[in-house]
């Protein structure tokens, strides 16, 4: 298990127990903010890092690669985004080289990532940017990082996190499907399910969530009907212990 699986483990000696019919209904209650039972998130994030190992294409690591394996990881499986990361940082290790780097050469080294015609010429301007503004380094700030090319919250967050170890939320759409389904928010874009999480998950737990529910999402609870009937958190899930949403 990774240590964040090892840290949430560890936090689910205060976990709740699961949800009970009353709580349930709290829950799923009309139109009212989601009333979140006390206990639970770290119930589920525990049981979660239990089932999944925790790790991802993006480690902890240096700013510019953090930030250019994560926009290289956009809308791309992991093992492409490790197997493409390589090769674009053999070339251009950091910030100075990609700023000079020829669109075409780098366009052919994104061979398996999604949008690579797009994800060539914003991530040459990136780095022009990190070198013309930030003497080839990457910025940490929120605000600094939403105004690079090709870098959005999700994105920002995610280099946050693993960049600079700071505690913030990387929401994907996974984590906006399943803590929607779980009734811990009620929200309609991932950007609205970041700012709901904040009061609702504790902090502690914000860093490693995002892998842990990617994972969930393609093992158990994807877009299309859950695989509930042996998912490991359906005790706390608003959505698999309601009889009458699909599931299977
Ligand atoms: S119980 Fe079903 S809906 Fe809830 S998290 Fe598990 S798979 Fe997803």
């Amino acid at each position: 298990m990774s240590s964040n699986g090892g840290r949430l483990v560890a936090g689910m000696a205060r976990a709740s127990r699961p949800l009970a019919r009353k709580d349930m209904t709290m829950l799923t209650n009309a139109a009212d903010a989601p009333h979140v039972a006390p206990g639970a998130p770290r119930a589920v994030m525990g049981a979660l890092a239990a089932t999944y190992h925790g790790r991802g294409a993006v480690e902890l690591g240096e700013p510019y690669r953090v930030l250019i394996a994560t926009i290289v990881s956009q809308r791309t499986r992991e093992e492409q985004t490790t197997a493409v990361s390589t090769r674009v940082f053999a070339r251009y290790p950091d910030a100075h080289a990609l700023a000079t780097a020829d669109e075409r050469t780098l366009y052919d080294l994104l061979d398996g990532s999604q949008y690579r015609e797009t994800k060539a010429p914003r991530l040459i301007e990136l780095a022009r940017i990190l070198v013309d503004h930030y003497d080839g380094q990457v910025p940490d700030d929120l605000e600094r990082l939403l105004a690079l090319p090709g870098v959005g919250r999700k994105t920002a967050n995610c280099v946050r996190i693993y960049a600079f170890n700071i505690a913030a939320l990387c929401v994907d759409i996974h984590m906006h499907r399943i803590t929607n389904r779980l009734g811990w928010v009620r929200t309609k874009t991932p950007d609205q399910t970041e700012r709901a999480l904040e009061h609702v998950l504790p902090r502690d737990l914000w860093a490693g969530a995002n892998r842990l529910f990617l994972q969930h999402g393609r093992a158990l609870c994807g877009p299309g009907v859950p695989r509930c009937l042996v998912c490991p958190v359906r005790g706390w899930c608003a959505y698999g212990l309601d009889a009458a949403t699909p599931k299977r």
